[in-house]
Order: structure tokens, then C-alpha cells, then sequence
């Protein structure tokens, strides 16, 4: 069997699909789930289409890979997202993302392929003695086009500025220097303690807001015998927790509703836009700017950078609708 390129070539961006169980709850009322994965790069919808739907939707679907609900976080990660993830460590920027409908698993899997990157990034210091590391982390969350700090109890909204050099840059942000795994397991906390304050005080849910972790690692030779400079290396890695994508489509009705809904889309819409044109090659303008998320993400997006989006289906046929859509979008990023 011929294996898959990784994400290996610059500018490619990895594209997988993972298919939840059916829950409990959707079980009792009765639900059944319309997709299969035939193989490790096919989802097939099983359900029969009416005449209708056959000129619409695709009843195979292609993707770097496709996990199935019986796969395991460790085997997501392994397959999906690993490869682009540990680029950190050898000083190219990357990111990953979760893309899909809110109750499809984004925050399940992205909370195990973070757990993992980061016990991999761990095990490569460990194995790398040669070199001098230092961790920094930092949390943040966009709602309704406004950056909060994930790991202040401020809850001021920061402000984006253009830095000559690292390009945007999120004033005021905090970035603490990761003292070992448990320091990152506490900070973990912090930033969940953080967002459920939010939820709370701005009556707002994280299937509304994007949640962007990132961990940027600085390393260098140690110097040997005073022979030369140390060479430097320098790099983030974002895990992205994306808002629900039913939020890219839905029309809201009128005031702060409304808002809310404009801005997500844009954030969400402009995301599929730019990813859309990286997968395309880098010809014309790429409207990096046109979101705070993709002005955040930039130096993490574009250029050498590497990318993985990891698209979570529901199976249940009440979700039929915004499971299509979600294929749409891991197809238009391929
Ligand atoms: P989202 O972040 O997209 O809203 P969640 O990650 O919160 O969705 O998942 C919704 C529910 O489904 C949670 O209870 C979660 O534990 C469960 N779940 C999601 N994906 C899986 C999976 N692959 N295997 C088992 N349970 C899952
Ligand atoms: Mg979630």
C-alpha cells in the first residue's frame, strides 16, 4: 500500500477528517450514523441520496486521512498532526487547528494532540542534550473579533501591533517560561478556570470563541569550548480550537446577536479563505488582515510554515447538514 506524503512539502497544508461516535444521548433518541470510513483516506456517506442531493453532494470524500470513531486521540495525533506539530523543535512555525460544528469533538481532540505534542516536545529536550531549550507558553481567546489574555484575570481586550520584525504581536500579552510538564499542566488549568469566568461574565460559550495555545521554543547550541557562536533556533507551534462552524453559516437575527454573528463569520470565513489560497499556492493577495485570528496566525500560516487541520464529524443524521459543510471545507483546504 502506498504510503501518504506527510506534510512534508512547504505550502501543503495536512488535511484530515475525524468521524466521532454516535453519543449516548444521540443513541437513546435514536440516531444512526450515515458515514463510514472505508480506508485511511476515504469517508463515504452510506445513506442513499434522492435525485435531487445525487447532483450536489459527493458520496465519497478524499483527505490525507480520515480517522474513524473507534480511533484514539494518540493515533489522531500520530497520524495527523504530529509531524506538523514537532516542526517546532527544528525552528519552523506551525499550526494546528480543529475545524467543525459545535458537540463534533474539537475540543476533545484538540486537548489530546496538545497533551501529546507536548510530551513528544518534552522527550525530544530530553534526547537532545546538546542543546539549551526554553519554553514559553501563552493562551488567548478571540470572541466576537476581541483578543483575551487566557492566562490574566484581566480580562481587557489586548490590542494587535505591527512589529517590524515578528510581525503582528499581541500587546500585553502574557507568555510564561515553561518550568517542566506539571508547570504546563498548571497553566493548562488557568487558562480553563480563565474561559469558564468568561462564559459566565460575557454570557458567552466556547462554541462562539476560537482558543488559540501556543508555545513558542527558543533553542541553541551550548557553546563548545568557546568555539563559535551558538546557532539559534526559534519557533511556535498554535493549537487552535476553532468556533463552532455552524456559527460560519447560520444567519443571526437582530443587535449583539447579530454582531457576534458578523464577526465570527468573519473570522471563521476568512480563516477557510486564506487556507483555501495557501492550498492553492501563494499566487496574489492573501487577506491575512482581514481577521484578528489570521493576523495572529500569519507568521504561522503562510510562508514556511507548516499547517494541519483536523476537520471533526459528527455522525449522527440529524447533523447531516453541517457535516456536508464541514467536508466541504476540509475539501476546499486540501
Ligand atoms: P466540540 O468542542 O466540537 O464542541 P467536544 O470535544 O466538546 O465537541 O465533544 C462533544 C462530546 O463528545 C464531549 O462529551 C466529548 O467527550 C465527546 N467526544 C468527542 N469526540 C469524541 C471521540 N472521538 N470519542 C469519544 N467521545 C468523544
Ligand atoms: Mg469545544
Amino acid at each position: 500500500e502506498q504510503m501518504q506524503e506527510p506534510a512534508s512539502c512547504e505550502e501543503r497544508i495536512f488535511v484530515s477528517v475525524r468521524l466521532r461516535p454516535l453519543s449516548e444521548k444521540e443513541i437513546a433518541r435514536h440516531d444512526i450514523s450515515d458515514w463510514e470510513c472505508i480506508n485511511d483516506n476515504t469517508i463515504i456517506y452510506r445513506n442513499s441520496l434522492s435525485v435531487s442531493e445525487r447532483s450536489m453532494y459527493p458520496t465519497a470524500y478524499t483527505f490525507d486521512r480520515v480517522f474513524s470513531s473507534d480511533c484514539a486521540n494518540q493515533q489522531v495525533y500520530e497520524a495527523g498532526a504530529k509531524e506538523v506539530a514537532l516542526s517546532v523543535v527544528s525552528g519552523i512555525n506551525s499550526s494546528v487547528f480543529a475545524y467543525g460544528q459545535t458537540s463534533s469533538g474539537k475540543t476533545y481532540t484538540m486537548t489530546g494532540i496538545t497533551e501529546y505534542a507536548m510530551t513528544d516536545i518534552y522527550d525530544y529536550i530530553q534526547r537532545h542534550k546538546e542543546r539549551e531549550f526554553i519554553l514559553k507558553f501563552s493562551a488567548m481567546e478571540i470572541y466576537n473579533e476581541s483578543v483575551r489574555d487566557l492566562l490574566s484575570a484581566d480580562s481587557t481586550p489586548l490590542r494587535l501591533l505591527d512589529d517590524p520584525e515578528r510581525g503582528t504581536v499581541v500587546e500585553k500579552l502574557t507568555e510564561e517560561t515553561l518550568r517542566d510538564w506539571n508547570h504546563f499542566k498548571e497553566l493548562l488549568s488557568v487558562c480553563e478556570a480563565q474561559r469558564q469566568i468568561g462564559e459566565t461574565s460575557l454570557n458567552e460559550t466556547s462554541s462562539r470563541s476560537h482558543q488559540i495555545l501556543r508555545v513558542t521554543i527558543e533553542s541553541s547550541t551550548r557553546e563548545f569550548l568557546g568555539n563559535g557562536k551558538p546557532s539559534t533556533l526559534a519557533a511556535t507551534v498554535n493549537f487552535v480550537d476553532l468556533a463552532g462552524s455552524e456559527r460560519a453559516s447560520q444567519t443571526l437575527s437582530a443587535g449583539a446577536r447579530l454582531k457576534e454573528g458578523c464577526h465570527i463569520n468573519r473570522s471563521l470565513l476568512t480563516l477557510g479563505t486564506v487556507i483555501r489560497k495557501l492550498s492553492k499556492g501563494r499566487n496574489g493577495h492573501i487577506p491575512f488582515r482581514d481577521s484578528k485570528l489570521t493576523r495572529i496566525l500569519q507568521s504561522s500560516l503562510g510562508g514556511n510554515a507548516r499547517t494541519a487541520i483536523i476537520c471533526t464529524l459528527s455522525p449522527a443524521r440529524t447533523h447531516v447538514e453541517q457535516s456536508r459543510n464541514t467536508l466541504l471545507f476540509a475539501s476546499c483546504a486540501k
